[in-house]
């Protein structure tokens, strides 16, 4: 049984049809887009703008307990960086249960779709008790974030992360022990989390090594290419180059920048997302953005812990691929990333419109440039959600609400750029998620419950 939705404005990658005909067949798949509906049984009627569901590609969902509990300087510190801040992080690490992390990814994949992200990729490195001993389960920590996704309806590339060490040549103490593996240990665990797949379509299993400060290169490489043999479409995801700091340890310890590295010692590619990449030099940016890898930024957290702020017009310019994540989750909006991120460069080049570039006599609105390029890279570094609603796609559906403040009296020409870079009130109204309506009128079905869980767990462990 399909159902067909008249959409009053449905956005495609060459422009806006209104209406748009959106034939959803029972599988969730789309059958059919077009500006004619021709067929027997009713159209469903949508007023507002249909666009593809966003990709969120970096998150660890626990950080936002954190979130507004570590804006202060400590008596004695004279100033405040990202070190400091992981200190803090993993006080909170060392007091996490597993229900805890589940109680805090619901409430975070809720406001996820709630901003229209319907594919999320979760960097999933809290693996154990606390002390290091595994549990019972040793996928317990993921296996929870899988069924949260399910239960909460987000689509999800699940990144179990490879960690073994405290820093180069540092061992892992404290808190940290309950991220490390060995590599064999790593690699059953992303063994088992595989075979959860083969039922579930909405969710995939990739690679990620924590970063080249706590993964040596033997145990990048040997986990690579065992994945690259278990599955040679997964996706890799890494830290790297977020700050100065580390860019200098690594070069001391490897005789090489980190993406230099990457570039030097595996086949960087289109399966690669290099999250904050922010310290690139200009021979690392060049033959990244030819590489086809990903750049996971996440403009949010890179301000909030004095990251710094990447070269995005040269790598834009240079046809590199960028999609956007929430990481510590100070936000939950990717249109929010969007905005801090053109805003950031905005500020930094003293220009306005700084990505966008007019072809052919045409406007080029940063909205639309924006949202596409962090649908593509997200799509790319996810490995699964589509770029458009098109045929042989999920139908991963978000309705913007034309009466939302953000958007009145706005058009199919500047919804995008009045959603990204206009008003503050969130104008996503309803939310597919492969054919099934997950929020409706920005509400989810278990919204009250999960809230309630999150205060009850975040008054106790935060
Ligand atoms: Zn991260």
């Amino acid at each position: 049984m399909t159902t067909v939705y008249e959409i009053e404005h449905l956005y495609q990658a060459d422009g806006w049809l209104s209406p748009g005909y959106v034939e959803v067949g029972g599988d969730g798949i789309i059958v059919r887009v077009s500006s004619e509906y021709t067929g027997d049984h009713n159209a469903v009627r949508l007023a507002g703008f249909g666009v593809p569901g966003l990709q969120n590609l970096h998150s660890h969902a626990f950080q936002r307990a954190l979130v507004g509990r570590t804006e202060f300087v400590g008596h004695g510190r004279a100033e405040d960086n990202l070190w400091n801040w992981r200190e803090e992080m993993y006080r909170l690490v060392d007091r996490l249960t597993p229900d805890d992390v589940e109680a805090i990814a619901a409430l975070v994949y809720l406001e996820m779709l709630q901003f229209g992200t319907t594919t999320l990729c979760e960097f999933q490195y809290l693996h154990h008790q606390p002390g290091g001993g595994f549990y019972e389960n040793p996928a317990e920590m993921s296996e929870r974030l899988i069924a949260t996704a399910e239960r909460i309806g987000l689509r999800l590339t699940l990144l179990p992360v490879l960690y073994g060490h405290g820093g180069i040549g540092v061992p892992p103490q404290g808190a940290q022990l309950r991220f490390v593996h060995s590599v064999d240990d790593y690699l059953t665990l992303v063994q088992t989390l595989r075979l959860r797949c083969s039922s579930r379509p909405w969710l995939r299993i990739g690679l990620a090594l924590h970063s080249l400060r706590a993964v040596t290169p033997d145990e990048a490489l040997t986990a690579v290419e065992s994945m690259n043999t278990m599955d040679a479409d997964a996706n890799i995801h890494i830290h790297v180059s977020e700050t100065v700091k580390e860019v200098a340890d690594v070069e001391n310890a490897l005789g090489a920048r980190p993406v230099e590295w990457l570039l030097d010692n595996v086949d960087l590619n289109h399966k690669w997302c290099l999250v904050h990449a922010t310290h690139l030099d200009a021979s690392e940016l060049a033959k990244a953005a030819k590489s086809g890898a990903v750049v996971g930024l996440c403009p949010l957290t890179e301000a909030m812990l004095g990251d710094g702020l990447f070269q995005l017009v040269e790598y834009h310019d240079a046809h590199g691929s960028w999609g956007i994540g929430t990481d510590s989750q100070c936000s939950t909006s990717i249109a929010e990333e969007l905005r801090v991120l053109e805003c950031g460069k905005r500020l930094e080049l003293r220009r306005r419109n700084v990505i966008a570039r007019s072809v052919d006599g045409q406007k080029a609105h940063s909205g639309r440039i924006l949202f596409d390029s962090a649908l593509a890279g997200g799509a790319r570094a996810s490995g699964q959600g589509a770029v458009a609603l098109a045929p042989g796609e999920f139908a991963d559906l978000v309705l913007l609400d034309p009466h939302c403040n953000t958007l009145l009296g706005h058009g199919p020409e500047t919804v995008l750029d009045a959603w990204i870079l206009g008003g503050t009130h969130n104008p996503v109204r309803d939310v597919m998620v492969a054919g099934r309506w997950i929020i409706h009128d920005g509400r989810h079905a278990e919204e009250a419950a999960i809230r309630a869980n999150y205060r009850t767990v975040i008054e106790r462990v935060a």
